[in-house]
């Protein structure tokens, strides 16, 4: 069953927003409207520039991945464009899972037309004969906007042969994943479209080098993408003055948890947590904060007191966070913190796909340990055993996983004991 109209996205209809400008104010599946509002803009200019000044005008605007890592995705572009091997594609990874993360769906469900252009202009740029989105498949109105909008703009002479006449040939096809957390990592993308086990590669070789079908890929997330038509409109220079020197242009955010008003918020990068926490309303009335998860369950717990965090890439490695995939997720004083780090531990564990030792064991040993402390009756000396397993094991999982999952399985629950002081005897080594 599809699930509700659109996104909560409670600055729908405001003034002065950029990647959020269409969400709620056009109908997602008219070409026209989607035209009426600056549409294909961004391609039109891209095609008057020869593909190496695009990708050159992407590298200027100093856009970085939104999925989580923050890769520059001009350098990605470029390390493509270099390969001599052919056919070169592009992957669009919209499959949105990282609990708490809900930014792509406003953009998929509210505006499906600037993917479809923002990917046109991508495998121009890098000399893509192909466009794959990767699509969660817990997301069935996404995808019917998204096949709505390629057929139209197939219509329109948008995508297909020789497109608005520039001679050039790009398809875009979807691919949806059947609920592993693990087919969002870039090379498990890559099995899973190919037809195998959705399981990560080692890397190197990275994508750029050898990807999909072995081929040269860019992967890139649904809304670094679609900051490119707004690159290309006013040019990088002008683009990277949004936000601040190290991290530029517009960001979305998935706010949650015991807020006022939860939802996709879009700021300039430059806002800090307690700007982002007072559009979201703040905490209902009469209950007071107790943290902040920043970066979804792979991510990092702030105290209620660390609310100047910058949000911005530079801010957040300062304060020793992570941005993520833009999720906030804020607790109040009502809230079992402990209960909280055993559902992230057993989530690790159900969507480890079980292909290296330190993740397959490591995830199931941390949440046996959580499971222990906070059983009752325990003694000071098992506790500190326990909390001495989960620093080891953590730290096992940080250095020898193969992919980010397991890389990352440990952080909230580090960050609980360190930061929060989550866990009895949280210091004890
Ligand atoms: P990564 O650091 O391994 O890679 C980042 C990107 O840069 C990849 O595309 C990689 O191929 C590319 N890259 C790295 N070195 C390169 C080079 N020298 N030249 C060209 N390209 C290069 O990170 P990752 O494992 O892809 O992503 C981890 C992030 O994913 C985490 O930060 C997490 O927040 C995020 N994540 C997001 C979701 C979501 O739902 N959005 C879900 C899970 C995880
Ligand atoms: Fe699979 Fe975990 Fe290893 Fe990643 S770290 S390859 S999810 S077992």
């Amino acid at each position: 069953a599809e699930a509700p109209p659109i996104m909560a996205v409670p600055q729908a209809g405001q003034e002065g927003l950029m990647l959020l400008k269409r969400v709620g104010k056009v109908d997602p599946e008219s070409i026209d409207d989607y035209l009426a509002t600056d549409g294909y803009a961004g391609l039109r200019r891209a095609f008057e520039m020869e593909p190496g000044k695009v990708i050159s005008e992407v590298k200027d605007s100093r856009l970085m991945g939104r999925g989580g890592a923050a890769f520059p995705a001009g350098i990605k572009w470029e390390s493509t464009a270099k390969q001599a091997a052919t056919p070169r594609y592009l992957v669009c990874n919209a499959d949105e899972s990282e609990p708490g993360t809900f930014k792509d769906r406003a953009i998929l469900e509210g505006d499906p037309f600037a993917l479809i252009e923002s990917m046109t202009i991508a495998g121009y740029a890098f000399g893509a004969s192909r466009g794959y989105i990767y699509l969660r498949g817990e997301y069935p109105r996404a995808h019917r906007m998204l096949h709505n909008a390629i057929e139209k703009a197939r219509e329109r002479g948008f995508l297909g042969e020789n497109i608005l006449g520039k001679g050039f040939n790009y398809e875009i096809e979807i691919r949806r994943g059947a609920g592993a957390y693990i087919c969002g990592e870039e090379t498990a993308i890559f099995n899973s479209i190919e037809g195998y086990r959705g399981e990560p590669r080692s890397k190197p070789p990275f994508p750029f080098e050898a990807g999909l079908f072995s081929k040269p890929t860019v992967v890139n997330n649904v809304e670094t993408l679609c900051n490119v038509p707004l690159i290309m409109q006013i040019g990088g220079a002008e683009y990277a003055k949004i936000g601040t020197e190290g991290s530029t242009g517009p960001k979305l955010f998935c706010v949650s948890g015991n807020l006022v008003r939860p939802g996709v918020y879009e700021v300039p990068f430059g806002a800090t947590l307690g700007d982002v926490l007072k559009l979201a309303g703040g905490v209902p009335q009469g209950r007071k904060l107790q943290a902040v998860l920043l970066g979804g369950a792979a991510g990092v717990f702030v105290r209620a007191d660390e609310l100047d965090i910058p949000l911005t890439f530079e801010g957040v490695r300062a304060a020793k966070a992570t941005l993520g995939s833009g999720v906030i997720m804020a607790f109040d004083d009502t809230v079992d913190l402990s209960g909280i780090l055993l559902r992230i531990a057993s989530f690790f564990r159900d969507e480890s796909c079980g292909q290296c030792v330190p993740c397959r064991v490591g995830t199931v040993r941390q949440e046996e340990a959580l499971l222990r402390l906070m059983h009752n009756g325990r003694d000071a000396g098992a506790k500190g055993r326990d909390i001495h397993i989960l620093r080891d094991v953590g730290q096992v999982m940080k250095d020898a996983s193969i992919c980010g999952l397991g890389q990352a399985a440990w952080n909230a629950v580090e960050s609980a004991i360190d930061r929060l002081g989550v866990l009895e005897e949280s210091k004890s080594r």
